[in-house]
């Protein structure tokens, strides 16, 4: 197979932490493909792990609300992917504030992205930054997850995992406490977080950093107890931490003032809910 990047010039359509993003075509199909050429040179011996692993995982997981990993080449000594063309993504339109958001559209969102980590889960990767940036939407309005890098597979109960990942903004509580082993819930955490910012069309729970982003989250959501979550208390972050009591319906109505009492519920059960 052969692309094309851009017409004469190359046309950046992105820049991310370790990667350059190009419009480009595949001249077989003519079909519109992303080119995403990755930023070598972390790595001593030019190997980066996160655009193997992005790979290694786009291999296995072939889904609709997944992106399509359509082809990986080597140019000029760095490593491309080559991946369907997705001309928006669910950051620009919650910022777009002449759209308004239906019920229909938000629920439709959380579906696919739902369709789509459940699909990662099934085949035991977890995603572990998923954010608006990162949910793309096709030209008929298919939202598919991108951006791998950061994603693991869910391995035996014994191995460690960072707790350093998913965006600050969208991490789970286990993950703010330094736990090392944790599992689906923290892609499930970052949904609801998501959820909450489609309603709200500003972030739910920006922290100014790691210290502040425990204490916004636990403000708006109450800190977990021993009683509500066993040994909680145990890991390494939990210290000194005030403790915030869970806020009532009644505050979560007011907070969230168009949201029906079902999609109440339903973020609820994704945001306080018991970890182990
Ligand atoms: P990184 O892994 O380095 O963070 P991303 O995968 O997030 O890089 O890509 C950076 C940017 O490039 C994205 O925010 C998006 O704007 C654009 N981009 C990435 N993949 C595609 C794609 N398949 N189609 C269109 N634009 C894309």
């Amino acid at each position: 197979m052969s692309y094309t990047k851009g017409e004469s010039t190359a046309k950046k359509v992105g820049e991310g932490t370790y990667a350059v993003v190009f419009l480009g075509k595949q001249t077989s199909t003519e079909r519109d493909i992303a080119i995403k050429e990755i930023k070598t040179g972390q790595f001593k011996d030019g190997l980066d792990m996160s655009a193997l692993r992005e790979v290694k995982y786009l291999q296995e997981l072939k889904h609709v609300n997944v992106i399509e990993l359509v082809d990986v080449f080597e140019s000029a000594n760095n490593l491309n992917l080559v991946l369907e063309f997705l001309p928006s993504d669910l950051e620009v339109l919650i910022k777009d504030r002449t759209l308004l958001f239906s019920p229909g559209d938000v629920k439709s969102w959380l579906l696919m992205t739902l369709r789509g980590v459940h699909h990662c889960h099934r085949n035991f990767i977890l995603h572990r930054d998923l954010k608006p940036s990162n949910l793309l939407l096709s030209q008929s309005g298919e939202l598919k997850i991108a951006d791998f890098g950061l994603a693991r597979s869910l391995g035996s109960p014994n191995e460690e995992f960072t707790s350093n990942v998913v965006t600050r903004w969208y991490r789970a509580p286990e993950l703010l406490l330094g736990a090392k082993h944790y599992d689906g819930g923290v892609d499930i955490w970052a949904v609801g977080i998501i959820f909450a910012e489609l309603m709200l069309r500003v972030p739910y729970l920006p922290g100014a950093d790691d210290i502040d982003q425990i204490d916004v989250t636990f403000r708006a959501l109450g800190t977990p107890t021993d009683s509500m979550w066993e040994l909680v208390s145990t890991l390494p972050g939990y210290n000194n931490l005030t403790v915030y009591p869970q806020p009532t319906k009644q505050e979560l109505r007011k907070r969230f003032i168009a949201a029906t009492e079902s999609a109440l519920d339903l973020m609820n059960d994704g945001t306080l809910r018991n970890v182990s």
